[in-house]
């Protein structure tokens, strides 16, 4: 199977041991993937500059520094050797009210810091019902027409599927990210959502998939490192 990327979302989740246990369990593998870990921001010093993965945050702020009490900046995840960037993920769009457009400037901002943003994108339960995936994505995607493509990846989390161990069919998922790339063309686009032991093979052979993000299931370094070895 071509590489693809594994994107391993740890949320407001773990501490130094998982940190430390990581280190450990993903030493000198040479894994079929390329991953990108994003812990929690304070956790990002552990990690340094000689991992065997890929560092990434999980938010930046728009502005580079500033009276923002509690954020980070792109600038900063930067200097902590982060290299990708997550943005827009559903529970920060729902928790902490990020617009599309928000999530645009973030985007920038990351950009010109030199980090890739991986900006998350999804229907409800009932749009995806009613057969209104496609209609909703556009939505999203009409937003960021105007980033920097060749340093922009996308990843489609159905917000249903998002920790409620679903996921759509697999048909669907690679006709979801066909679309998405006739509309994003040249990115790469992951799937996430509910990822786990047992499905995450056929999910990284469809051949509109780039990769995947994984949130729950990333949150034990052996039995990770074992799914990420498949
Ligand atoms: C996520 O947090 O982006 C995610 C996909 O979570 P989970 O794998 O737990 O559904």
């Amino acid at each position: 199977m071509q590489k693809k990327w594994i994107v391993a979302n740890w949320k407001m989740n773990g501490n130094l041991k998982l940190v430390q246990d990581y280190l450990e369990t993903f030493k000198d593998t040479q894994l079929p993937h390329q991953l990108i870990v994003c812990p929690p921001s304070p956790y990002l010093c552990s990690f340094k500059n000689q991992n065997d993965f890929l560092l990434g945050g999980q938010d930046c702020h728009e502005y580079n520094s500033g009276a923002f009490t509690g954020n980070v900046s792109a600038p900063m995840l930067k200097e902590l050797h982060c290299t990708y960037v997550l943005l827009g993920h559903s529970e920060r769009r729902m928790y902490e009210k990020e617009s599309s457009e928000l999530v645009y400037q973030k985007a920038q901002a990351a950009q010109s810091a030199g980090l890739t943003p991986i900006i998350c994108m999804g229907e409800n339960e009932h749009d995806y019902a009613h057969g209104k995936t496609e209609e909703i994505l556009a939505k999203f995607l009409e937003t960021l027409q105007s980033l920097d493509r060749s340093n922009l990846m996308i990843a489609y989390e159905p917000l249903w599927a998002v920790g409620s161990g679903r996921i759509p069919d697999l048909e669907v998922i690679n006709a979801v990210h066909q679309y998405i790339h006739t509309i994003l063309p040249g990115i790469d686009v992951l799937y996430g959502g509910s990822v786990n032991k047992d499905n995450i093979q056929s999910i990284l052979n469809l051949p509109y998939v780039q990769g995947v993000l994984v949130g729950g299931a990333c949150l034990d370094a052996i039995s990770f490192h074992n799914m990420c070895s498949l």
